[in-house]
C-alpha cells in the first residue's frame, strides 16, 4: 500500500490505527529504567534497572591502622517535585516523597549526627501538577522535613563566613544546589522559594510561605546587577567533629535550557574554574573533606564487565582540585557510580541516582580526624522501592505533605480530556521518533493549522497510559506552560535547522525533533551539515528551498532553546495557545472520532515512520526522494 502523508493520515489516526506499514517496530528502543527524560535522546538508554547491587570504593594506602571517623552522605538529584511515586519499574512502585524520605531517615539512623543529606539540583521545575500548581513550594517543603533543628529559615541563601567554622560550627544536615530548572522562572522566583514570601495566587500549602530551611550553594552564577554570586559558593558543616565543605555548581549551558528573559541578568561561569576557586578557599581554611554538588552528569555506557562513563561532566571532573573527594551529579537522570581521575593522584568518587526520587546514593566516607582528610570512600546506588521497607510504608510527614498537596490540586486535575486506546510513550525509534512525540507534534500542528510542527524531546516529561487522560496527565507531560509560536520558514531554513540537530560536539547525542507534517531520512555516516538525505511535507512533496512554510514550535524553541539559535531571528511570529491546551483539545476531538474506539491493548503502539535512518537501510519516506530508491519499497 502506498504511503501517503495526507493531513488526516499524518495525524493521530495513522499511529493508532497503524494505517501504514510499520517497518520500525523492532527498532524501538525501550527505556530500561523509569527515569530517562531530562535531555531525552535516542542514545541515552544505557541505564540498568534496578541499579547494580555493587559498591565502588577507594582506600588510601595510608589508611591502614588509623582511627577514622565515619561520615555518610545520602544524595539524590532531579527530584522535579515528584511527591507521588512517578512511575512503575519492574511492575513495582518506586520513589515518591514518602518512600524517599522513609529510606533516607532509616539510613540516617544508622549514623546519627554523622549523616549529610544533599541534592544536586532540579529539585523543582518541570514538575507534575501536585507541585507545579502549588508554585513548586512542596518540593522545598519536602527538603524542610528532612532538615534537623540546626537548619533555620532565613539561612538558605546566607553567605556563610567559613573562617568561623571552628567557633560557630554549622550542624544543619541538608544542603542543595540549583539545577537549570530552578532558573525556569528567573532568579527572583529562586529568591522567593528559598527566602519565603507568598506567590501571587493560591492555594497555599503553607500560608504564609516561609521558604527553605535548607541552605543552597552555587559557585558559578553571578547576578550581574550586583556583580556578586547569586548564592554562596559553598557551605561548611561540621559532622562528628569533621568540617565538610560542600560546593555547588550548575551546568554552564543553563541559558540555552531556559527562557531568554530568565537569564538576562545572570552570568554562568565555567564550572571547574568556579568550583576550584571555592575548593582552594576551603583548603586554606583547613577543610579537606570536600564534596561537590553539580547539576551536570554522565551517561553510562555498558562494557564487558561494568560501565564506561561519557558526557560533559567527565571533562569537568578531570580539571578538579585534588582536595575534592566526591562529586554528586545530576541533570542527565542517569545511574552513575564511578571513580574518575581528577588533577590529583586520588580518584574522585562520582555518583548520580537516576531522577524523580526513584533511587539515592549512599556514600560512605572514612576521615582521618588528625588531617580531616578522606582516607577511604565508597558508594552504592540504592533503589527506592515504595512497596518494601525502608521505603514502605514511608515517612508519615512526607505522606501528609503529599496528601495535602494532592487534595489541593485534585479539583483542578481530575477532568478527563480524552481516551487513548493504547499507551503513547517517549520510547524512540533508531531514527529518534516516538509515538508520544508524534501525538504532541500533531496536536500542536492541528491547533495552529500550520504546515509543520516541531517539538523538542526535552519538553515531553511523562508518558500517557492507555485509557482516560486527565488534565493532570496533560500538565505532567507539559509542565512548562509553553505557548505555541508559528513561524514563517523557507524550505532552505528548515533543512539547515534539521542539520543543527547534530551538535558540533560529535560525542554529544543528536537532539531529534518530534515532527508533524514533515518526513525525512538521515544518514549518520554522512558528514555533519549534510546528514538529511531527503525531506518532504505532508502532501509528499519535497521541501522546496524557496517555498514558505508555516512552522509551529513552542516558545522555548522559538527563543533559541536547546541551542537552536536559528529560530530566534525569525519574524513575524504568531503566538498561539498553550501546549497544554493544544494537547487537551486534540485529545478531546480525537475521543469523539469513532475510528478510535478500538480495543485497548498493552502492546507497544506501532510508529508509522516520519523519520528514517538511511544508514540502517530504512526505506526513504518521500515519493520524490532523490535517493534513487525504488518506490515499491514503501
Ligand atoms: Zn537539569
Amino acid at each position: 500500500m502506498p504511503f501517503s502523508h495526507s493531513l488526516s493520515k499524518s495525524l493521530l489516526l495513522t499511529i493508532v490505527l497503524g494505517g501504514s506499514v510499520n517497518r520500525f517496530a523492532t527498532a524501538i528502543d525501550e527505556p530500561t529504567a523509569p527515569p530517562q527524560h531530562a535531555p531525552a535522546t535516542p542514545h541515552s538508554s544505557g541505564n540498568p534497572w534496578p541499579p547494580p547491587d555493587t559498591s565502588v570504593s577507594w582506600t588510601s594506602p595510608q589508611a591502614a591502622g588509623r582511627r577514622a571517623v565515619r561520615l555518610q552522605l545520602l544524595a539524590f538529584n532531579d527530584f522535579h517535585g515528584n511527591l507521588q511515586s512517578p512511575s512503575v519499574a519492574s511492575a513495582r512502585p518506586v520513589g515518591g516523597a514518602a518512600a524517599l524520605a522513609g529510606q533516607i531517615r532509616a539510613l540516617e539512623r544508622t549514623a546519627p549526627g554523622h549523616t549529610l543529606i544533599v541534592h544536586a539540583g532540579d529539585q523543582l521545575g518541570a514538575s507534575p501538577p501536585v507541585t507545579s500548581l502549588l508554585h513548586n513550594e512542596p518540593a522545598i517543603e519536602f527538603l524542610n522535613l528532612l532538615a534537623n533543628r540546626q537548619c533555620r529559615y532565613g539561612d538558605a541563601m546566607r553567605f556563610f563566613d567559613a573562617a568561623h567554622w571552628r567557633g560557630q560550627p554549622d550542624r544543619c544536615n541538608v544542603i542543595g544546589t540549583l539545577g537549570n530548572h530552578e532558573f525556569d522562572a528567573g532568579p527572583e522566583e529562586i529568591r522567593r522559594l528559598l527566602g519565603g514570601g507568598n506567590a501571587s495566587d493560591g492555594p497555599f500549602v503553607e500560608n504564609p510561605y516561609r521558604g527553605s530551611r535548607v541552605p543552597y550553594v552555587c559557585a558559578n552564577v553571578i547576578d550581574r546587577r550586583t556583580g556578586r554570586l547569586l548564592l554562596p559558593a559553598y557551605a561548611v558543616v561540621v559532622l562528628g567533629g569533621i568540617p565538610v565543605g560542600v560546593i555547588g555548581a550548575v551546568l554552564r549551558d543553563t541559558p540555552s535550557l531556559i527562557s531568554a528573559w530568565a537569564s538576562e541578568n545572570l552570568t554562568f561561569l565555567d564550572e571547574a574554574t568556579s568550583i576550584n576557586r571555592a575548593a582552594s578557599e576551603l583548603s586554606r581554611l583547613g577543610i579537606h573533606t570536600q564534596v561537590v554538588l553539580i547539576h551536570q552528569g554522565l551517561e553510562p555506557v555498558a562494557n564487558g564487565d561494568g560501565y564506561g562513563w561519557q558526557g560533559p561532566l567527565r571533562h569537568i571532573v578531570a580539571q578538579l582540585d585534588p582536595d575534592i573527594d566526591v562529586v554528586v551529579s545530576g541533570h542527565t537522570h542517569n545511574y552513575t557510580n564511578a571513580l574518575l581521575p581528577s588533577r590529583g593522584t586520588t580518584p574522585v568518587l562520582v555518583t548520580q541516582a537516576y531522577s524523580y526520587g526513584v533511587a539515592l546514593a549512599q556514600i560512605d566516607l572514612r576521615i582521618d580526624p588528625v588531617t580531616s582528610d578522606v582516607v577511604a570512600k565508597s558508594a552504592r546506588i540504592l533503589p527506592v522501592w515504595a512497596d518494601v521497607a525502608p521505603g514502605y510504608p514511608g515517612d508519615s510527614d512526607a505522606r501528609q505533605l503529599t496528601d495535602a498537596a494532592q487534595a489541593m490540586v485534585a479539583p483542578r486535575v481530575a477532568r478527563v480530556v480524552g481516551q487513548l486506546p493504547q499507551p503513547m510513550t517517549r520510547a524512540v525509534s533508531a531514527a529518534g521518533e516516538s509515538s508520544l512525540g508524534d501525538l504532541v507534534a500533531d496536536a500542536q500542528r492541528a491547533a495552529t493549522h500550520a504546515d509543520i510542527a516541531l517539538m523538542n524531546p526535552g519538553g515531553l516529561r511523562s508518558d500517557l497510559r492507555a485509557g482516560p487522560v486527565t488534565w493532570g496527565d496533560v500538565l505532567t507531560l507539559h509542565p512548562f506552560a509553553n505557548h505555541l509560536v508559528t513561524l514563517d520558514m523557507t524550505g532552505a531554513q528548515l533543512r539547515s535547522l534539521l542539520e543543527q540537530q547534530w551538535p558540533t560536539d560529535a560525542s554529544a547525542p543528536p537532539r531529534i525533533f518530534k515532527t508533524s507534517g514533515l518526513y525525512y531520512s538521515w544518514d549518520a555516516a554522512r558528514p555533519r551539515g549534510a546528514r538529511v538525505v531527503e525531506a518532504c511535507d505532508a502532501s509528499d512533496a519535497p521541501l522546496e528551498p524557496q517555498r514558505h512554510y508555516r512552522v509551529t514550535v513552542n516558545d522555548f524553541l522559538a527563543n533559541g532553546g536547546d541551542g537552536f539559535s536559528a529560530f530566534k531571528a525569525l519574524e513575524p511570529r504568531e503566538i498561539g495557545p498553550l501546549d497544554t491546551e493544544a494537547l487537551a483539545q486534540f485529545l478531546e476531538r480525537q475521543e469523539r472520532a469513532p475510528e478510535l474506539q478500538s480495543p485497548v491493548t498493552s502492546a507497544p503502539i506501532p510508529i508509522s515512520p516520519r523519520i528514517a535512518r538511511a544508514d540502517l537501510g530504512q526505506a526513504p519516506l518521500c515519493a520524490a526522494a532523490g535517493s534513487g530508491q525504488p518506490q515499491t519499497q514503501k
